[in-house]
């Protein structure tokens, strides 16, 4: 049953505003003579990893953030990234730290994020900055990628409170914060997290009032998953071979989008949705840990 022609819901737009915003406050600092900086730690070469941190950079360069690429190979030991991690928690100039995921299977990444400064943790992946979105405590930082989900859903002017939320994915980067935030005072809605074993997942999708999918499935959720009139928020995204691009590839969400979206009242696409709220997300994030290291606030 078709809704009616659903919202859109552009990531790229509202990213664009995100990024005005901090530019505008990158500007303010740099009159009080403060840069905020990124550093962004590759281990290896995963073509997507790639992408993304290549994007971070140029991102940084546009918003006038200074940024540093540091590129190690997948031989790299636990022991030397940390060794790269303390120098950068030492560097004055370095407010924001990202270690690229995935690290190659010889390095645990727990260590390697406790190692770093939390709060040079733009990620908000530390255990402390972890506990701090548990405990709705706004001084740590939250995962960029749930964190531009929430700005989304806010800004499309989609009531929480109440709400069925039904989020699939468990993972510490986007399903498990994804349920803190949704559950938290002033959001306040009623929130099911679903992974890999829950049992009909399909029924329990149909529950939700708004749905959010993590799980790096292509086309997983079907249009028989979907309450009409929900909101779909689709985080993943999948390359999946398609002769017909000069990359050889395109990028899919876990929504079947043509089916789906004439259900929905409103829906990301892939891409163009969550992507690239998840880089203005670190940007404002790198700002937030300038101005609290440095003491500014403009
Ligand atoms: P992950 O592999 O760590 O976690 C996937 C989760 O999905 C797990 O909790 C698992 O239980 C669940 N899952 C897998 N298959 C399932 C199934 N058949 N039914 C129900 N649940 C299932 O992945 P992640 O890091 O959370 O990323 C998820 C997706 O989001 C990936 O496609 C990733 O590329 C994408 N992602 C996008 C952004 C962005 O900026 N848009 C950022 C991070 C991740």
């Amino acid at each position: 049953m078709a809704v009616s022609t659903p919202r859109i819901l552009d990531g790229r737009k509202l990213a664009a505003t995100v990024l005005d915003e901090c530019r505008a406050a990158a500007d303010r600092l740099a009159q009080q003579g403060l840069v905020p900086g990124l550093a962004v730690v590759l281990v290896g070469d995963d073509p997507p990893s790639q992408v993304y941190v290549a994007s971070k950079v140029r991102t940084c360069g546009e918003l006038g953030f200074r940024s540093q690429k540091i590129v190690l190979p997948a031989s790299t030991s636990q022991r030397e990234l940390i060794g790269v991690v303390d120098r950068l928690n030492a560097d004055p100039a370095v407010h924001g730290i990202l270690v690229q995921s995935p690290l190659p299977v010889a390095i645990d990444a727990g260590e390697v994020v406790r190692a770093i400064d939390p709060r040079k943790d733009v990620d908000g992946f530390h255990p402390e900055n972890v506990a701090k979105l548990a405990l709705e405590d706004p001084s740590g930082f939250v995962p960029c990628t749930p964190a531009g989900c929430m700005r989304m859903i806010a800004a499309a002017g989609v009531v929480t409170a109440g709400a069925e939320v039904v989020v699939i994915g468990r993972s510490r980067i986007v399903g498990k914060p994804m349920a803190l935030l949704l559950m938290a005072r002033g959001v306040d809605a009623t929130v099911t997290v679903a992974h890999s074993r829950s049992r009909d997942l399909a029924a329990v999708c149909r529950r939700a009032d708004i749905l959010i999918a993590a799980t790096g499935r292509p086309g997983m959720v079907r249009a028989d998953w979907v309450k009409p009139g929900a909101v779909a928020i689709d985080v993943g995204i999948t390359r999946v071979a398609d002769a017909t691009k000069p990359s050889g590839y395109r990028l899919c969400g876990d929504v079947a989008y043509d089916e789906v979206a004439p259900l929905c009242s409103a829906i990301t696409p892939v891409p163009g949705g969550v992507g690239p709220m998840t880089i203005a997300m670190l940007m404002a994030n790198t700002l937030e840990a300038a101005r609290r290291l440095s003491g500014k606030h403009p």
